[in-house]
């Protein structure tokens, strides 16, 4: 700015004093910042600071052949104070670092293109006639005539007359400084650092949290499903060992019987264990029911299939009620089920159509290609079941994932038996 400026110094100054125009010079200097200047000059600027003084190198201003007529010439119209222009023009190139300084003159009010402050108005020549205005007839000559004359009586008033007007430039706007990243735990969570929006960033292990395409759970509706015949869920569940752990997002029962059987798609899925969200993860047209369990199979593949069985509250559950005996004290305990304690039977409810589509795991590392069953009839749990569960874990389901283009299929009929093999 200050090379683009400054060769035109000498000229305008030089119109100034021919008494064709007003000058005034546009500065990043308010009238009080311009005592500041003068009274802390030459090394008061400091960055930030309310001194920003635009000025050209010192140079090219000290060397000016009209620095010398200004200062007896003319008088200097300088806002809130006064002052001459050899000292305006020092005191602003005094006022602090030079090289980030602009000096702006500005004859008249159409040579404001070079660069008024925003927002400020060019300063009235009261000496001068209004620009391409002249008068062409002799009523309009004698009315500018006497404009002219009150102009110069009022130019006897400092104020009024030809100048230098200093003005600030509005300093830039901070800019906003960009808070450091915060330290993201080790652990996941379902909130704060740790929680559902930041799982792909804890480990690289789970970043399919964050670009899978096909991630669990979702909103099912049946207005957008594939609705026909499906093969009915044959569960082979048989009561079994197993133990309840609090693994800090939930509750968990570990079953230790590989006898307790899944088959569906003509593949045997074993049940791993079954684990409790609070409210349940899937939503049914727009429902969403407080609490929900998840049964994960694996086969021998190492393929997953997830069956969720979905609660309302009503009547006690009776596997709940002998899991909930044996509630664990805190996260990382465990409790080792008494013999046969486990039997999913108590679990399922009597319809047992369903609704299937690919997922994933709702936790990380959120792995694909997970098989879910949803039961669409929930079963039921007393209040006091859930308000016991709901003591321990209330928030523990991932949101809502886009489906995508995924197909849910909804099984209308249960047709045939899964052939045992
Ligand atoms: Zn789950």
């Amino acid at each position: 700015m200050k090379t683009r400026t400054a060769p035109s110094l000498r000229q305008q100054l030089h119109a100034l004093f021919t008494g064709a125009a007003v000058l005034a010079l546009i500065a990043t200097a308010l009238a009080p910042v311009l005592g500041h200047a003068q009274a802390q000059a030459p090394s008061s600027q400091s960055a930030g600071g309310p001194v920003s003084l635009p000025v050209a190198p010192q140079a090219d201003v000290a060397t000016s052949p009209v620095r010398q007529p200004a200062t007896e010439a003319a008088p200097v119209r300088v806002e809130g104070g006064s002052n001459t222009i050899a000292n305006q023009i020092k005191d602003a190139m005094n006022g602090g670092d030079a090289t980030g300084k602009q000096l702006n003159i500005i004859i008249d009010q159409n040579s404001s293109s070079g660069g008024m402050a925003p927002g400020t108005q060019p300063p009235k020549n009261p000496g001068a006639a209004p620009q391409g205005s002249k008068p062409t007839t002799s009523a309009q000559t004698r009315k500018a005539e006497q404009q002219g004359q009150a102009r110069l009586a009022q130019s006897s008033n400092p104020r009024n007359a030809p100048g230098i007007v200093i003005r600030a430039k509005p300093l830039p706007a901070p800019k906003p400084k960009t808070p450091p990243e915060p330290e993201l735990p080790e652990h996941w969570s379902y909130e704060g650092l740790g929680g559902p929006q930041n799982w792909h960033k804890l480990k690289p292990e789970y970043a399919m949290c964050g670009k899978g395409k096909m991630q669990s759970p979702i909103a099912i509706r049946d207005d957008d499903t594939l609705k026909g015949p499906a093969e009915p869920l044959l569960f082979t569940y048989k009561p079994s060992k197993g133990t309840v752990t609090d693994t800090g997002h939930g509750i968990e029962v570990k079953v230790y019987n590989t006898d307790n059987v899944l088959s569906v798609r003509n593949t045997k899925y074993r049940l791993l264990q079954f684990h409790f969200h609070a409210p349940a993860e899937e939503t049914i047209n727009g429902q969403r029911f407080p609490l929900g369990a998840h049964f994960v199979h694996k086969n021998d593949m190492g393929q997953l299939a997830v069956v969720t069985v979905l609660f309302e509250t009503g009547e006690p559950n009776a596997l709940v009620e002998r899991v909930w005996t044996h509630m664990p004290l805190g996260p990382s305990d465990s409790v080792r089920l008494p013999p046969d304690l486990v039997d999913i039977n108590d679990i399922l409810p009597k319809d047992q159509r369903y609704y299937s589509y690919f997922g994933s795991l709702t936790t990380p590392p959120c792995t694909e290609g997970v098989l879910w069953l949803v039961l669409k009839q929930p079963v039921q749990i007393s209040p006091e079941q859930l308000y016991m569960y709901n003591q321990l874990y209330s928030k523990t389901a991932r949101p809502l994932q886009p489906r995508n283009s995924r197909t849910i299929r909804d099984a209308i009929t249960l047709t045939g038996a899964m052939p045992a093999n």
